[in-house]
């Protein structure tokens, strides 16, 4: 039997849909253990604040938490490769280690009793619209890394049965979803459509013979198009969730899909990445996350990724912060006569144009001048472009803040494979 729409199951009803001042004193109240625990128990954070000249004393609470600096991938990375193997970031007694996690890039995390105490994929998983007694097939990657293990943990949080099914073998796996009718799917969404056309060259009728009701998907962004199709197929559920191995779990959404649900495993922060100060409401910028692990705790963890706060409430009735989707990573912006521009700025005002099928930016540089030039590639060739031209040359000034030009070129000119922003700028 299929789900309603409007189908809003929680983890913790209670604790989901408090009141905000009852949630804020609660995260006020665990901030500070955190800090306290941390500044006590690892040496990586004694290093870090002592280094920034920060007085302990003068945190009181969240209100304060701007003055701690930024913790960033790039300083767990180095220290990490010289303390090993946790980079004195770890607080927990080194009697209750039980697993150390590899993450890509060789990075070390500690594992024990203590990570089933997060329930925050489980709080992700209700969102979606599982529930007890669903036999969820869990294709995340079970080899070194902790996030499978995690997800089956709160899949049984949640009183559902998993098959731990990591991500080969895709003909076995179809096969496993058809004999065991499984309902729900865990995985990255590349991976759920790798599925489906395996079924469906299998000869499988993906309605009658496979029987997902319900996908969380996360580690990879979910166009929309993408989900649309999967859901149409399937005549089923997707949702997405957002977080990190280090953080947990960020955000997700419910059935209303409003935005992302931040979880109060957590506290969130949205921050200019240059100072780490706040951003005014509703203008988009870092995530930032401080985790309340107590083996492990991340204290204003830069994660890269670009959103925005929502001033939305949900229909579904939880309370915490709305996240606005992902919209781009730090690392893919670019600096063009002294502002950030970013691809999903170009991407929505090229969203508003159906000619459009592919585009590019390209910077160049001439007599220390930058130049922006936005190669569009339209589907079909166009007789008169100069009125297009001229329009999307006046929405991309307004959205990006810089003036550049637009080339209109025929279908078939950039390369398959490109990336939206091209730097051709040296800067010798
Ligand atoms: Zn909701």
């Amino acid at each position: 039997m299929k789900k309603s729409p409007m189908n809003t199951s929680y983890y913790d009803r209670a604790r989901e849909t408090r009141d905000w001042s009852e949630r804020k004193k609660d995260l006020n109240t665990r901030f500070l253990q955190t800090l306290r625990h941390a500044h006590h128990r690892s040496s990586a954070y004694r290093e870090m604040y002592d280094a920034a000249g920060i007085d302990l004393s003068k945190i009181q609470g969240l209100e304060d938490i701007e003055n701690l600096p930024l913790l960033r991938m790039t300083d767990l990375v180095e220290r990490q490769r010289r303390v090993f193997p946790f980079g004195g970031f770890e607080t927990l007694d080194p009697n209750e280690l039980r697993r150390i996690y590899v993450n890509p890039g060789l990075l070390f995390q500690p594992g024990g009793e203590f990570e089933s105490q997060d329930t925050s994929w489980a709080h992700a998983l209700c969102g979606a619209g599982f529930k007890a007694g669903d036999r969820i097939i869990n294709t995340f990657n079970y080899h070194l890394w902790p996030f499978a293990r995690v997800m089956e943990e709160s899949a049984q949080h949640i009183g559902a049965a998993v098959i731990p099914a990591g991500s080969g073998n895709t003909m076995m796996q179809v096969k496993i979803m058809q004999m065991l009718e499984v309902n729900g799917f865990l995985g990255t969404p590349s991976f759920l459509t790798t599925l489906v056309q395996r079924a469906e060259a299998m000869g499988l009728d993906l309605r009658k013979d496979i029987f997902l009701e319900t996908a969380l998907v996360s580690a990879e962004m979910l166009p929309e198009s993408l989900r649309a199709r999967l859901q149409e197929k399937l005549d089923m559920t997707v949702r997405q969730a957002y977080g990190t191995v280090f953080l947990g779990c960020i955000g997700f959404e419910c059935q209303a899909m409003t935005g992302l649900h931040v979880p109060d495993s957590i506290c969130l922060e949205i921050v200019d990445p240059g100072t780490g100060r706040h951003v005014p409401a509703g203008s988009v910028g870092e995530i930032v996350a401080t985790s309340f692990s107590r083996s492990y705790p991340m204290i204003r963890m830069a994660t890269g990724d670009l959103s925005c706060l929502s001033d939305e409430t949900c229909p579904c009735g939880r309370t915490g912060p709305l996240l606005k989707k992902i919209i781009g990573r730090m690392d893919q912006a670019t600096k063009v006569k002294g502002v950030f521009i970013h691809p999903w700025q170009a991407d929505e005002v090229m969203a508003r144009y159906r000619e459009v099928f592919k585009y590019q930016i390209v910077i160049t540089r001439k007599n220390h001048m930058d130049i922006m030039t936005l190669i569009v590639e339209v589907k079909e060739d166009i007789a008169e472009t100069t009125s297009l031209q001229r329009r999307m040359e006046r929405e991309i000034e307004e959205m990006l803040g810089v003036r550049g030009s637009v080339q209109i070129v025929p279908r078939g000119t950039l390369p398959d494979r490109h990336r939206k922003i091209e730097d051709q700028r040296s800067w010798d």
